[in-house]
């Protein structure tokens, strides 16, 4: 009865050539709904209910309310525009009115949803889709992806070409995206030149190749900022719900983290999410180090790279690779001015990198011992110098 007499106003009001049509239907809907009907004019008109008792003397009020304006003003005033000074000033129901067209709002709305430079979906709009994506996913059990990337180097594209240059780039890149994703897929620029997308209905594999042609396609595309040509690639991690974790939250990470495995090992190219293989608390250090293998004859002295430094031993990048198991020494310069620290120990990890370079790690097995051997063979070594 309720949703029949809304249905039959709205049909009033949109049908009425003209407002005074629609008082009269309003006023013989009440002869057969009663007050209800009023009431629900006013919820439709100005968004307000009013207590069912006062509908009726609302109504009359408003009606001479409207004709002593136009007497007053010498115009035809519409009923809303009535209604809303009849509320405002002899009511204390609409206090701070404030009116909004819908189409305005929905547009406004629907703004705020985007990445004004890229028309892709802006971080914020990805945070609340991912969301209710997830859900589905994880209700109907299907696998999704997470991909996040980053332009290489893009700093030099705008140093060497400027900015608009710059904001050019972005926007092929995402034009790239919108041609190459499914519709389901959901796009965001996630900051300056990281982007990520939500892959539906993909796992790991699948989303590996989609990933690798999106690179590819970015690769190919050629610019050229007054007359100089420009290339961009990019580089991009990849992580799979349920396969890398079930918790959503954990993606988005891990997809980022997986990103910065594409960059360690040489830009332009896809990783999906590892989880390291660490034990120990690792601290981060670039320094250039000196690897030495000891056996009977010492080995050669290898420049090689520090990533990380534990209790337990050393990470390093090298050129070339060294026997699992073997004794070495590396001489590292932690502190400036002060003598180079040299630890001795095993060679556990030998794992060539996708640049063409080895990941090497060293442990130390016995601490108080290897303090002890490591003064003594240092000081060797620094004696030799
Ligand atoms: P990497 O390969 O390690 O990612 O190096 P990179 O140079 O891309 O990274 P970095 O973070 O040093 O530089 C990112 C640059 O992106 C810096 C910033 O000026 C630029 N950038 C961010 N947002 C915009 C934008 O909206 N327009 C333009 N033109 N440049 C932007
Ligand atoms: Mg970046
Ligand atoms: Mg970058």
């Amino acid at each position: 009865m309720q949703s029949q007499l809304k249905i039959t106003l709205l049909d009033t009001l949109l049908n009425s050539a003209n407002d005074d049509i629609f008082i009269k239907q309003v006023h013989a809907l009440s002869k057969t709904y009663g007050p209800t009907s009023i009431q629900q004019t006013f919820e439709m008109l100005a968004g307000i209910i009013l207590p069912l008792d006062t509908c009726a003397s609302h109504w009359e009020n408003l009606i001479k309310y409207r004709a002593q304006m136009m007497e007053k003003l010498d115009r035809p005033i519409g009923l809303t525009t009535a209604l809303c000074d009849y509320l405002q000033n002899e009511t204390n129901y609409l206090k701070t009115p404030r009116i909004v067209e819908t189409a305005e709002y929905e547009n406004t709305l629907e703004k705020s949803h985007y990445d004004k430079l890229t028309g892709l979906f802006n971080r914020c709009y990805f945070d609340e889709a991912y969301n209710q994506q997830v859900a589905l996913a994880k209700r109907y059990k299907e696998d999704f992806t997470v991909l996040f990337f980053d332009i290489d180097n893009f700093k030099r594209v705008n140093d060497t070409h400027g900015h608009k240059a710059g904001d050019k780039v972005l926007q092929n890149i995402a034009n790239v995206i919108l041609s190459e994703k499914r519709d389901s897929d959901i796009a965001a620029r996630f900051g300056g030149e990281e982007f990520i997308l939500l892959l539906t209905h993909s796992d790991n594999v699948s989303s590996y190749f989609f990933a690798e042609r999106l690179r590819q396609k970015i690769a190919d595309l050629e610019f050229t900022f007054l007359g100089k040509p420009c290339r961009v690639t990019i580089s991009g991690g990849i992580a799979s719900y349920p396969f890398n974790s079930e918790n959503p939250q954990d993606l988005v990470e891990m997809a980022d983290s997986a990103m910065y495995l594409a960059k360690g090992a040489g830009k332009n190219r896809i990783s999906h999410y590892k989880k390291e293989k660490r034990r120990y608390l690792r601290v981060k250090i670039d320094e250039q180090i000196r690897t030495k293998e000891l056996n009977f004859s010492d080995g050669p002295t290898l420049d090689a790279t520090s990533k990380d430094i534990c209790v337990g031993g050393i990470l390093f990048e090298n050129d070339s690779s060294l026997p699992l198991g073997s004794l070495i020494s590396v001489q590292i310069q932690l502190a400036s001015g002060k003598k180079p620290v040299i630890l001795i120990g095993y060679v556990v990890r030998v794992e060539l990198l996708e640049s063409g370079r080895y990941d090497i790690g060293m442990t130390t097995s016995f601490k108080e011992l290897d303090e002890i051997v490591n003064k003594e063979i240092a000081s060797i070594i620094l004696a030799q110098k």
